[in-house]
């Protein structure tokens, strides 16, 4: 599916080990037990799969309970829907004004270029629209989408998703930039991505520089990188880290909280202080979204907060980030912070529980 995307890439292709696509590929690399292939056939008629060379190499395939398998490689779990699942967990359609625009809160838009990833994650909300090369933007529609923009000036950034935005080759990137800094009245532009993580290879210093404003230029661009097991921030991950980093654009990083891969505070403790070691500043934690066929990964509101308490006072406060839900049918995010304020008694809970009058008594 994302052979096109290649051929557009203007580097040279490297000789390198390819994706892994079909549940037949999975078997082959003991991925997946030969006898599941039937049902992974099925999941795969839904869902597109890949696993990027980086990626099988975070895997321990002699390990059952794999953080990073459980993540990208498909499972029969998969095919099981529960009531409140949604094809489009977070409402993108309703607010969708043009091809590649989500339009929900006045100030901001999301931009999707492209729809395809480098992986596909098998909790991804989006699991339904992306992996599909016709959802690429054409020249005309990518004028369409910018001249929405252009003709609202209450929008001050332009948050490009997808698919994976870095997918796009370094020269449509600065392409996006510049024309992006053109529109005035945008402030800063984001991209969010997984490729540091699942393509690190991609992080070229040429793209890396395509990232990069003009000297002249007020826009500031900002990177966001999808993140969810310390395992991932390999070296080769590291070393595009730093490459962004030195491109001088700011890093934040957004974790899906999932269960069996990340629940607990001492895994999210160790992958948030990697994250701040790279200069990555922790933004979002997502409450996994309705995704249909993900209940395998959802754990509750009441768990997470749990967590998420957990890490308050054992983690510097420049790696927590801010537990959030996107509502269902496209309402927006919403913190879903822990309450250490006790208003009706006016008391405050430290982190290691001790209660304490507010204003002191
Ligand atoms: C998540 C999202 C954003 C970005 O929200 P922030 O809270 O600014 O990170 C913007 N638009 C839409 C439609 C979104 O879903
Ligand atoms: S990289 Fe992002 S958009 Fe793509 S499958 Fe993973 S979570 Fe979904």
């Amino acid at each position: 599916m994302t052979r096109e995307i290649s051929e557009m890439s203007s580097e040279p292709d490297p000789i390198r080990r390819r994706s892994l696509r079909t549940p037949a590929e999975l078997v082959a690399a003991g991925l997946v037990a030969a006898d599941s292939r039937p049902a992974l056939e099925r999941v795969a008629e839904r869902t597109a799969i890949a696993l990027t060379p980086a990626v099988v190499d975070l895997i321990d395939p002699a390990d059952p309970h794999d953080p990073v398998a459980r993540q990208f490689v498909p499972s029969i779990a998969e095919l099981a829907t529960v009531p409140e699942e949604r094809a489009d967990p977070i409402g993108d359609e309703a607010y969708s004004p043009v091809k590649g625009v989500v339009h929900r809160y006045p100030d901001r838009v999301l931009l999707k270029p492209i729809m395809v990833c480098p992986v596909y994650c098998r909790f991804c909300f989006r699991r339904e629209a992306v992996g599909d090369a016709d959802g690429t933007l054409s020249a005309a529609e990518m004028d369409e989408a910018l001249a929405y923009v252009s003709g609202r000036p209450e929008v001050r950034e332009i948050v490009v998703t997808g698919g994976d935005p870095l997918m796009l080759p370094p020269n449509r990137l600065a392409d996006l930039v510049a024309r992006v800094g053109r529109l005035r009245h945008v402030e800063v532009l984001r991209f969010h991505s997984r490729i540091p993580v699942a393509e690190p290879e991609r992080i070229t210093p040429a793209l890396a520089g395509a990232l990069k404003p003009a000297p002249d230029s007020d826009l500031a661009v900002w990177v966001s990188v999808h993140a969810n097991h310390p395992r991932e921030l390999s070296p080769a991950a590291r070393k595009g880290l730093r490459r962004l980093a030195e491109a001088g654009l700011p890093l934040l990083s957004q974790t899906v909280l999932l269960k069996g891969v990340n629940d607990s505070a001492e895994v999210l403790e160790e992958l948030f202080r990697a994250l701040v070691r790279n200069r990555v500043r922790p933004y979002y934690l997502h409450h996994p979204d309705l995704a249909r066929g993900t209940a395998h990964f959802r754990l509750s509101i009441a768990e997470g907060q749990e967590i998420v308490r957990q890490l308050r006072g054992r983690l510097t406060g420049i790696a927590q980030p801010t537990y959030v839900l996107d509502i269902p049918g496209g309402a927006g995010k919403v913190p879903l912070t822990p309450q250490f304020w006790d208003g009706e008694n006016g008391e405050v809970t430290d982190w290691r529980g001790g209660k304490h009058a507010y204003p002191p008594r």
